[in-house]
């Protein structure tokens, strides 16, 4: 239903520039096809690794794919494209460690005429990136600032104003800045009216990031929080931009002794899940790492018969230097209410679910 608009996919290799124009060229059915992930800072990205080794290799390629570990990522990384590019890998998959730092690398794969897909992560400030897979961030967002108002009004046991804290994930990511916004279409104009108290008086990105999308910078921000504003002050409600971090925040905040506040997540991690089926945390985002491989596969199967490659979406992401054609999957928001019926297409979750059934 969503192949809107089709880019042509040839690429002759040489130094073209990245030029399109010329014959579809296509490549060879077994060619080797790069994928390079970050490190795992949640279990999307080791499901990932997993879904695209058999993925591509069912589909006749051979994968090499590659993680950049937790210490040195970005060079390491850079080094793991690098090599891939000397490989004679045809198409390189990446989820950025730091999107802003990876120019060089794939430029160099380009001017080896090998494309590049950027895998969740945006890649930054270069023409050389072909096309963009991921799930629409901003929605991503919208429905976190969305579920963080239902789950006061369900949860806080009182009226408006509501006191809520901001998180913000890693500034080295570009999804950070966009899941923020979405959040704050919702909530800002609520913070405007009164509904909403940041009692901390941190809104702004710089001051909600979490560096390196690290749960303990979570717990450490919310422990000085909780600290400095909240002695007296109850807090109802923590806008998280990720599983991994709500349940640092959680955790931060039942071992100041207060009660749980209304907190958001992102990813659908099993034990996220199965704080929320326990009435914890709030909600998280369902966002299928199988379909997500599965649609990068489809690009690669594309590129290499030299056919038009699907994308829905030609204007949201302006890396700074074009907009990359980019094809979104929705995202669909998860909290006890829906579990049962959001997993039902995800045999390990539905499992989660049906065991507090
Ligand atoms: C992904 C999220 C993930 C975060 C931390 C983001 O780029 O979109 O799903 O929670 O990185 O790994």
């Amino acid at each position: 239903a969503f192949a809107l608009t089709g880019c042509s996919s040839e690429r002759t290799g040489g130094s073209d520039g990245g030029s399109d124009s010329g014959d579809k060229a296509g490549f060879a059915a077994d060619a080797t096809i790069g994928v390079a992930l970050p490190d795992k800072t949640s279990e999307n990205w080791v499901l990932a690794g997993d879904l695209f080794k058999s993925g591509l290799e069912d589909a006749g390629f051979k994968a090499n794919v590659q993680y950049a570990p937790a210490t040195n990522t970005v060079a390491e990384q850079q080094n793991q494209i690098q090599a891939m590019v000397t490989g004679g890998a045809k198409v390189i998959i990446i989820g950025a460690k730091d999107g802003k730092q990876l120019a060089t690398q794939v430029e160099a794969a380009r001017e080896a005429g090998a494309y590049v897909i950027a895998y969740d992560r945006l890649i930054e400030n270069t023409e050389a990136v072909d096309y963009y897979v991921a799930f629409d961030n901003f929605k991503v967002g919208e429905l976190q600032g969305q579920a963080l108002l239902d789950g006061l009004e369900e949860r806080a046991g009182h009226e408006a104003p509501y006191n809520i804290e901001l998180f913000s994930g890693s500034p080295d990511d570009a999804n950070s800045k966009v899941f923020f916004d979405g959040a704050m279409k919702v909530l800002q104009p609520k913070i405007d009216d009164g509904t909403l108290k940041v009692l901390s008086g941190q809104t702004d990105i710089a001051q909600t990031a979490t560096e390196g999308w690290k749960a303990e910078n979570a717990q450490r921000r919310m422990d000085s929080i909780l600290t400095s504003t909240y002695s007296s002050a109850t807090i109802d409600g923590v806008l998280s931009p990720n599983d991994t971090l709500a349940r640092a925040i959680i955790t931060s905040v039942q071992q100041a002794g207060k009660p749980v506040p209304v907190v958001t997540g992102q990813d659908s991690e099993v034990e996220s899940v199965k704080s929320i089926m326990e009435g914890v945390q709030y909600s998280t985002i369902n966002k299928d790492t199988t379909l997500l491989v599965q649609q990068a596969i489809k690009m690669v199967g594309q590129l290499q018969k030299g056919e038009e490659v699907d994308v829905n979406d030609t204007e949201q992401y302006d890396n700074g230097v074009k907009v990359v054609p980019a094809y979104l999957l929705p995202p669909v928001i998860v909290t006890k209410d829906n579990a049962a019926e959001a997993y039902k297409n995800v045999p390990s979750l539905e499992k989660v679910v049906e065991s507090y059934e």
